[in-house]
Order: structure tokens, then sequence, then C-alpha cells
């Protein structure tokens, strides 16, 4: 592998997710993101409570936001078979607020439970996502299977490679779902540019989140780092997802105790201007 330095990535593509600016409600954040330049952002399903949410996705385009995708659906694993259903309806809720926000993608966080191995709740997930199908269809909305950092494979998700991303999709054969790449979860993985051109060659390439990763992290979910802050080569990363064919938004998605704690209008600046230099 042979470093790359590319051209900045542009404005145009910059995505935010909600969370990452967690104080604010989701009117403000469209305001202010489209004040920064900001033409996308990504719905978390908390920020919608108590709205309507046609009326909320009027909003957001109104402002002149793209809105990229809605997070997040999955947790199909439990050994009881009362939770896994409950998860199934919770889904097909997702799936309706996606339909009604207008949101094209639903990014699914799979599930895990410490009572049981990985490869059954794998299974589980697989059979969660297959039943999903026809309703995904049916609202012309994408499910993304976003594998999650082998640190959360106790209780969040038993999908922690993009490999098993790619056999879970291909495996499913659909048109409706593919995966999600998230630079934090998958950054340290040898066999990443391999996976990603796969991932690409079988039109599977559905989202791509950045931030960074920090040493010492001190907190195993909500100590993301600001693009440049950390050790991931944010720029290959980027080639190598752009190689594979995908042109679409880059989503910054930081959950960080630190900076919902710093003044947000000063943090959304940073964050504009450590994507325009860092990814
Ligand atoms: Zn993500």
């Amino acid at each position: 592998m042979c470093p790359v330095i590319l051209e900045s990535a542009p404005l145009s593509r910059l995505c935010i997710h909600t969370i990452t600016t967690k104080p604010w409600s989701i009117e403000e954040a469209a305001t202010r993101y489209a004040s920064a330049g900001v033409q996308g952002i990504t719905v978390w399903r908390d920020a919608l409570n108590g709205r309507d949410i046609a009326q909320t996705g009027r909003m957001l385009r109104k402002t002149g936001l793209s809105v990229v995708s809605l997070c997040r659906g999955g947790f199909f694993a439990s050994p009881e078979k009362e939770k896994r259903r409950l998860a199934i309806d919770d889904n097909r809720k997702a799936i309706e607020e996606a339909f009604l926000l207008g949101a094209p993608l639903i990014v699914l966080v799979c599930g895990a439970d410490p009572g049981q191995s990985l490869d059954e709740s794998r299974k589980q997930i697989k059979d969660g996502i297959a039943e999903l199908i026809p309703e995904a269809e049916a609202a012309k909305v994408k499910l993304a299977i976003e594998p999650l950092h082998p640190m959360y494979a106790d209780s969040r998700s038993a999908i922690n490679t993009l490999t098993q991303a790619n056999d879970l999709a291909e495996a499913l054969q659909s048109p409706q779902v593919g995966v999600a790449v998230d630079v934090y979860h998958l950054w340290w993985d040898p066999r990443l540019e391999e996976e990603i051109d796969r991932c690409g060659r079988n039109n599977n390439l559905l989202a791509f989140h950045v931030c960074d990763w920090k040493t010492p992290t001190v907190d195993l979910l909500n100590d993301r780092g600001l693009m440049g802050e950390g050790c991931i080569p944010l720029k290959t990363i980027r080639s190598w997802v752009e190689k594979a064919g995908f042109g679409g938004f880059i989503e910054v998605e930081i959950f960080s105790l630190e900076y919902w704690k710093m003044d947000q209008w000063e943090f959304l600046k940073r964050i504009v201007s450590t994507y325009e230099k860092f990814v």
C-alpha cells in the first residue's frame, strides 16, 4: 500500500449525524448545519421524539439538506424469542420512520448478547434482516449492515469485520441490503482495502462514516475524536472507498462527552475545518 495524497473532500459531500451535535434539537442542528455549508444530515431516531416525522423531513429539505440516512435499526440478537420479536417490530417502525422522513437508508447495528455464542447471534441477525427485506423494499428504504469494532462484540454487534458484513450482505442476496463502512470500527483491519473493493464490486457500499481514534481512548463509546486528532488514515481509506465507486456523502459521526460539553457552534466550525483538512 502506498500512501495516497488526495485533494480535500468537497464540502458538498459533508453530512453530519445529529448525535454529533447532541445538545442541539434537530431544528437547530438543521439551521446551523445549513449555515455552515453542510449539505447532508443523518438523523438519529431520538432526535425525532415527539415530532411529526413527515413534517420534519420537509423542514430538513426546506433548509437545503439532503436526508442521508436514519440511525439506527438492528439489535436482532437475543436468547429470548420475545425480545427478538420486539426487535423486529422496532425495525419495522424504523422503516416506517425512514419512509416518512424521506431517508433512503437505515443503518443497522446488528446486536449481540453475552448470554449466547456469537454464531447464534449471527444466525439471528441474518434471519432478522431477511424478515425485513419485503417491507424495506415496499418503502424503498435500504438497509446498511454496519460492522462494529470487536470491542463491542459482547453486546452491540456480532458483525465485527467488513468481511463478515460483506458475507452477510451477499448471502441475503437483496438489492435492499448493503454495508456501511465506518472508519472508527474498521481502520485496524489488514483486509480493509480488499474488502472495500469487494463491497463496491457487489454494489453493496451504501455509506461511509468518519471520525478519528484517540490515544488513549478513555471511554469505549463516547470518546471518538475529530478528524485528524487520531491515528486513522482517513485520506487513504477515502481513496479506497472512492476507488470502489462510492461517490455519496461522507458522514461525520462523533460521540464525545468532551465535545458535547463544548459550544456546539464552535464544534461545528471545527468539524468543517478538520473535514476539509484531513478527510
Ligand atoms: Zn457509524
